[in-house]
């Protein structure tokens, strides 16, 4: 070929080639959300969507949670019982290392005040949660605390356990004493990424976190998983990864939620290569669209760290996918040291469990409160009828 013809040659493909990348990035945002499913492409072109485009994402997702779960908006009342971890999680501000955490835990009654409040106030569920622990005591003490819970509210109460990795044996009598829900997140699906946040040993394994969720899902719980969004290292790409990785693992329910530094944690040295709070809020909130997109009908809750950032965060969520609320019930002497990242919010207690207040907040969100119900993610419902999309 001469040079001319070469020349040209190279033009064409050039331009075909171009082309085709052209036509593919193209398929904008008003194309892709009339889809039922996604590419990594696709998701990520959600996940970057600014101005008009932005709105077409969060009305999409609104419009798709309603018509998959209702406008029911589900309350799990949140009790972070004891901060004592053995985890040194490189991003978490109770972590076993950190030594100016005042570490705690809550006694029987503290805990199961704070239950009879959930009942009395017909919040249909609540959430115990914990730093990870795995002693016998601990075993003995969670069994103990479930079959008190069902006892005091008449068997009424559902209960989410998240208290990290444990054994196929453990996981199986906490839900033969009546937890039937449990949160593990995976924090990355990339197992890359999940390395860099952890520390490297056998205590902190990305396999070992999939094998639990595997064991969860055999032992009967409803489960839940969820990411981080906004850690440091992490890609456009890992975030629409994650998002599929949900989508495979056909979970139940998701919490996730932005990153946020802490510094007493080892992550906070990167701090200068973190996208702003406000940036991490707001992909925050693409990820819920966009997953709300992908999975119609599972529980996605507004995480308790987009408050961090943002008064009314958990709120606009509601607005765009999540149908579940964590109150915090934790007594508020204890929620100081159970600071798993800065700003984490401490309001008073009777604002934030106030009725009219929540109500009002919910409705603003055009929610409505699910009183006295589990509130079981559909998915799950659908999986078990054998109806499932
Ligand atoms: N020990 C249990 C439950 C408590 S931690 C567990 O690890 O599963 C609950 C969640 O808090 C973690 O899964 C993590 O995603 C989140 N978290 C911890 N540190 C955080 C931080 N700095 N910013 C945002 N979320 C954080
Ligand atoms: Fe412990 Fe959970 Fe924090 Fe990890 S994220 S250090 S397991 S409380």
């Amino acid at each position: 070929m001469n040079k001319k013809l070469e020349q040209r040659f190279l033009e064409e493909v050039d331009l075909l080639q171009g082309g085709n990348a052209y036509l593919r990035s193209v398929k904008n945002v008003s194309d892709i959300i009339a889809q039922e499913s996604f590419s990594k492409e696709e998701l990520i072109t959600l996940l970057q969507a600014e101005g008009q485009e932005r709105a077409l994402l969060f009305d999409a997702a609104h419009a798709r949670k309603i018509e998959f779960v209702g406008k029911q908006v589900y309350f799990r009342g949140l009790v972070e019982f004891s901060n004592i971890c053995s985890k040194d999680c490189l991003y978490c501000g109770i972590r076993k290392s950190n030594e100016k955490v005042i570490r705690y835990e809550a006694s029987d009654e503290e805990i199961l005040g704070a239950c009879r409040f959930a009942w009395e106030n017909r919040f249909g569920s609540v959430v115990l949660q914990s730093g990870e622990l795995s002693s016998p005591a601990f075993t003995e003490r969670v069994d103990r605390l479930l079959k008190a819970i069902k006892q005091l509210s008449n068997e009424e109460l559902g209960i989410t356990l998240s208290c990290g990795e444990q054994s196929r044996e453990t996981y199986q009598r906490w839900f033969e004493s009546g937890a039937h829900r449990y949160l593990l997140r995976i924090e990355s699906s990339t197992p890359d990424l999940y390395n860099q946040i952890h520390p490297q040993n056998v205590h902190h394994s990305f396999e070992k976190r999939l094998e639990c969720l595997q064991l969860l899902k055999d032992c009967g719980y409803q489960v839940g998983t969820g990411v981080m969004i906004g850690l440091p290292f992490q890609t456009m790409e890992h975030l629409a990864a994650d998002l599929l990785f949900l989508k495979k693992l056909d979970v139940d329910m998701v919490g996730m939620g932005p990153y946020i530094e802490h510094e007493d944690t080892p992550l906070y040295v990167f701090r200068d290569q973190l996208k702003t709070k406000q940036e991490r809020f707001d992909l925050a909130l693409k990820m819920i669209a966009a997953l709300r997109l992908l999975m119609p009908d599972i529980n996605i809750a507004a995480a308790t760290a987009l408050q961090a950032i943002d008064p009314a965060g958990r709120e606009k969520a509601l607005k765009i996918g999540a149908n579940v609320i964590m109150p915090n019930l934790t007594p508020c002497d204890f929620r100081k040291e159970y600071q798993l990242y800065e700003d984490k919010p401490c309001l008073d207690e009777d604002a934030e469990l106030c009725r009219n207040c929540l109500e009002a907040r919910v409705e603003m969100a055009g929610g409505e409160i699910g009183y006295g119900e589990w509130g079981d993610s559909r998915r799950f419902v659908n999986r078990r009828q054998g109806s499932s999309h």
